[in-house]
């Protein structure tokens, strides 16, 4: 953790403590329990049952974590190995969810966090899914489809053991799209001689996948800031937006900015990002992210009022609305108070954990709406969840209905946000909301369950 953490109230500081002790190499994680344990205290102290009933020591503990080996051929006939990973923290209400990311950047702490993040995210949906997450430290960029092939079918060949649509149904994240998707399915559906459409989410729509789950993150997020404007008698309409990431979810907001009324002026990769005055040309960041594979430098030298900062992050630039849609901690609090200093009225976080603990304090504190990843991004698990129902029934709906269903859900997740806040008397604050309407959820279900 790079900024200082604040106090924990004393109900929960000695579970805190457990966690460190237990996880000391594991900073993402560690800052991930932090920020749900200081917004639940309220619903402790309204709530003895769940601190008698260990409710908080079970939930830090995942219920399975698996590590494994992924031994693959390159094209150049060398021996790789990348290491493969697993987190299955709860499945009180219902099968494991959550999405593989392929990344250099891939350890346990990320994946652990990820995990945790996920299991109140997907009680706020409402849906019958519970929390996990998983990947590997493989990094697609650079690799060939045969590559990436050989990759998805080794580190399937062990994974498929754990997963099924009673018990862990993943999908995508960083560097896992339509390509890697189709790979680890197909691994699958071959191992277990089954085509079970229900073990994986974000398929084809050729081939079990549902209409609007890939874009169902980035409009989500878009949705979620229209919901906090629309508290404050606002709308998108004729708002600038900056965006970070030019992956699946930036794509997408950047697109339901436009459909919304706002111009977004941003976007950005690993490299530096993007500003350009006119409005990102969606069909044109698709062409170089999507197709080309290339780097956002290309975006710029085709756009002619467009302009690559290098090695920087969008947040410098002057907008209404900021949605981060890259990574964890790209948005600290010195980028939160450039955000400030320029007006900014809203954030909606389209990626999980990407504002630091001290830009979240700074945006806050400023008066910002704030809607955290967990409530603003839960349109993509939430899509995933109405693709698990499509592929039960053996249904399909259609964009526009499946796209109705993803508004009202994040219209639903919003106020269950807003109206937890209230209750606990954080007004206004989404985080302290998100997080204690999942933990509620969550928690009374391990109640009822018993220790288990
Ligand atoms: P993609 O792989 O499609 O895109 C990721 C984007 O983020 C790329 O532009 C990538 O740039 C950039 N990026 C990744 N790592 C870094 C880094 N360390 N520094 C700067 N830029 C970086 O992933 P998604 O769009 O699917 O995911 C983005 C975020 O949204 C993640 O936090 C993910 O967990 C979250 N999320 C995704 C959901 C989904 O449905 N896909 C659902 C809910 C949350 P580069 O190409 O240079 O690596």
């Amino acid at each position: 953790m790079t900024e200082t953490l604040t106090a924990l109230p004393a109900s929960v500081r000695e579970v805190f403590q457990t966690v460190v002790a237990r996880n000391p190499h594991e900073p993402e994680f560690q800052q991930a329990v932090h920020e749900v344990l200081v917004s639940i205290a309220p619903v402790l102290d309204e709530h003895p049952q769940f601190v008698d009933g260990g409710i908080l020591e079970r939930i830090v503990e995942p219920e399975r974590q698996i590590m494994f080996r992924v031994p693959w051929v390159d094209d150049a006939g060398r021996l790789q190995v990348n290491r493969g990973y697993r987190v299955q923290f709860s499945s009180v209400l219902g099968p494991y969810k959550g999405g593989l990311r392929f990344h250099p950047s891939v350890n346990l702490s990320i994946v652990k966090f990820l995990g945790f993040e996920q299991i109140f995210k997907n009680a706020l949906t409402g849906q019958g899914i519970g929390g996990a997450k998983g990947g590997s430290d493989f990094d697609p960029h650079g690799r060939s489809d045969a590559e990436v092939m050989r990759f998805c079918q080794s580190f399937m060949s062990e994974l498929y053991r754990h997963l099924g649509e009673h018990t862990d149904v993943p999908a995508g994240d960083i560097g896992v799209g339509a390509r890697e998707i189709g790979y680890l399915f197909g691994q699958y559906r071959k191992i277990t001689n089954r085509h079970e459409s229900g073990m994986f989410t974000g398929k084809g729509v050729q081939w079990g996948g549902a209409e609007v789950r890939t874009e169902a993150t980035g409009y989500g997020a878009v949705f979620f800031a229209e919901e906090m404007l629309r508290i404050h008698r606002r709308s998108l309409e004729g708002l600038r937006v900056s965006v970070s990431g030019s992956g699946n979810v930036a794509i997408y907001a950047i697109d339901k900015a436009w459909q919304l009324g706002a111009t977004p002026v941003t976007a950005s990769d690993s490299s530096g990002y993007v500003v350009d005055d006119d409005g990102i040309d969606v069909a044109l960041l698709r062409q170089v992210k999507e197709q080309e594979r290339a780097r956002i430098s290309e975006y710029a030298a085709r756009r002619p009022n467009a302009r690559f900062v290098d090695g920087a992050r969008p947040w410098e630039v002057p907008v209404d609305v900021a949605i981060p849609s890259a990574t964890q901690n790209e948005l600290d609090e010195s980028d939160a108070r450039a955000l400030i200093d320029n007006g900014v009225r809203a954030v909606a976080e389209g990626a999980n954990m990407p504002s630091t603990p001290g830009a979240v304090a700074a945006l806050q504190g400023a008066g910002v709406l704030f809607g955290p990843g967990k409530a603003a991004n839960a349109g993509g698990v939430a899509t995933s969840a109405l693709e698990m129902s499509q592929n039960a029934s053996r249904q399909r709906w259609s964009f526009s209905d499946s796209e109705r269903k993803l508004r009202s859900i994040m219209k639903d997740v919003h106020d269950a946000a807003f109206e937890a806040a209230d209750r606990y008397g954080h007004g206004g604050d989404y985080v302290v909301g998100a997080n204690s309407a999942g933990f509620e959820r969550v928690a009374h279900a391990m109640l009822a369950q018993g220790v288990i």
